[in-house]
């Protein structure tokens, strides 16, 4: 059997690469960007190993709010429609989706797939260094009914193991000491001891020099990829841009960009570009430890080493991509009146934006296609990072099953 090329070298291209070598596959991972975790969702994101944090982004009060996203009366969530039919038929699927019976099975099915990249990722911890920390996770619900309602998801993720409990005020801010400068009021919390954070970009970099190292693992970087090229449904070349890459077996991990790519071999997908912002500042003294996520505004607080991270936003819609600075100012602002004294907002301020690939029921997508030797891991959303080593394994299953069947 020949080499298997990955294309994408975000961190779901990465652990794609870690999975199929792990299992004896010579594998060549191709990039447009010049190194691993450079241009995509996966340099700037939250940090967050969420395991047990994992609610399908479809549920009903986001149906229920789509008027007022769209109205542009939630500084966190911009919907902008569009008449594109890709766009209408993803929606139409997500919505869907939004129903309670849905969003519950969503959610149940996302952590299932999270609690078997946590062993992945404690393991891979041992090898190579990320930033890496076990601080647990504290959720802040402004309003008693909001509290109510996640306390009843909490008590199905809790048999799997989430261990999460329900905090009053003053039992979060024993558990947080940093919570003493939160800019708001809230109603109650919710403590996920098991929920971990860590830097994705430092992840894919140093798993980069385990891949080339242990196990003979190629880069091709700065190479774009322009199309797939199919012979009588079966698998033949990788066209680049100033190239034509000969191979009979790939995989499409291309994050936001996987859809336009994988219509050029005729493959149609429900992934949808959500756009969301970061800021990376130093800790300051009054910076929170555990990792915290204010769900009225929709932001997660997390420590990657010395720094702060802040991420946030969700833009639906027609979406180049483009860092826009009027959404980075209301994710600074709305970062500043929760935690006013956690970060340098005045000084060291990294400004990102990054696109989550998502699909109408959250879930990532690996699989077989129609074309022979093309096979599919992407689609991870919100939660790249966290089901990586799971989809990763799967993937690796399942082209070990299909080269033993031909
Ligand atoms: C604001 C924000 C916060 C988030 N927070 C978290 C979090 O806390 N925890 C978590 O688990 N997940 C989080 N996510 C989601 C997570 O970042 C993504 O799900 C994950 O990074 C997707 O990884 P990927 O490898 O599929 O895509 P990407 O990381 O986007 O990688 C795609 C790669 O494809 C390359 N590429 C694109 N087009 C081409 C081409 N034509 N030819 C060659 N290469 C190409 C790009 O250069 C890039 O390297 C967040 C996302 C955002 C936006």
């Amino acid at each position: 059997m020949g080499r298997i090329l990955v294309l994408g070298a975000g961190v779901v291209g990465m652990t794609s690469a870690y999975g199929l070598a792990k299992k004896g596959h010579k594998v060549c991972v191709i990039d447009a960007a010049p190194g691993p975790a450079e241009a995509g969702a996966s340099f700037g994101n939250g940090a967050q190993l969420s395991y047990f944090y994992t609610d399908a982004m479809a549920s009903p009060s986001l149906a229920a709010n789509i008027p007022k996203y769209i109205l542009g009366l939630d500084p966190a969530f911009r919907v902008r429609m569009t008449i594109s039919p890709a766009f209408m038929a993803w929606g139409l699927r997500f919505l869907a989706n939004a129903t309670q019976k849905a969003f519950e099975r969503n959610t149940s099915d996302i952590l299932k797939l999270a609690l078997q990249s946590r062993l992945g990722i404690a393991e891979l911890s041992e090898k190579i260094k990320f930033d890496y920390s076990q601080t647990g996770k504290i959720t802040l619900f402004s309003s008693r009914e909001s509290l109510m309602k996640a306390q009843r998801l909490s008590e199905l993720k809790n048999r799997y193991g989430a261990g999460q409990v329900v905090l009053t005020r003053d039992q979060a801010l024993e558990k947080e000491p940093a919570l003493a400068h939160y800019g708001h009021s809230f109603e109650g919390a919710i403590w996920s001891p098991h929920d971990e954070a860590g830097d994705s970009s430092l992840f894919c970099k140093n798993l980069r020099v385990l891949l080339e190292r242990d196990y003979g693992v190629r880069f091709l970087f700065n190479t774009k990829v322009r199309r797939i090229q199919t012979r009588a449904n079966e698998l033949v070349a990788i066209a680049a841009e100033s190239e034509e890459i000969q191979c009979t077996r790939a995989v499409i991990s291309l994050g936001a960009w996987t859809a336009p790519i994988a219509r050029t071999a005729g493959i149609s997908l429900p992934i949808w570009p959500v756009q969301g912002y970061s800021l990376t500042t130093p800790a300051l003294a009054s910076a929170p430890v555990a990792s915290i996520t204010d769900t009225a505004r929709k932001m997660v607080f997390c420590r990657v080493g010395d720094r702060l991270r802040i991420a946030g936003l969700a833009d639906i819609g027609p979406i180049d991509g483009k860092f826009r600075e009027d959404r980075f100012r209301t994710l600074l602002t709305t970062a500043r009146g929760i935690f006013p004294k956690a970060g340098d907002y005045d000084g060291e301020v990294h400004p990102w934006t990054g696109l989550r690939p998502v699909t109408p029921d959250s879930k990532p997508i690996v699989g077989c296609t129609k074309v022979k030797g093309l096979y599919l891991n992407c689609g991870h959303g919100s939660l790249g990072w966290t089901l990586s080593i799971a989809t990763a394994s799967k993937l690796a299953e399942l082209v070990g099953a299909s080269a033993a069947q031909s």
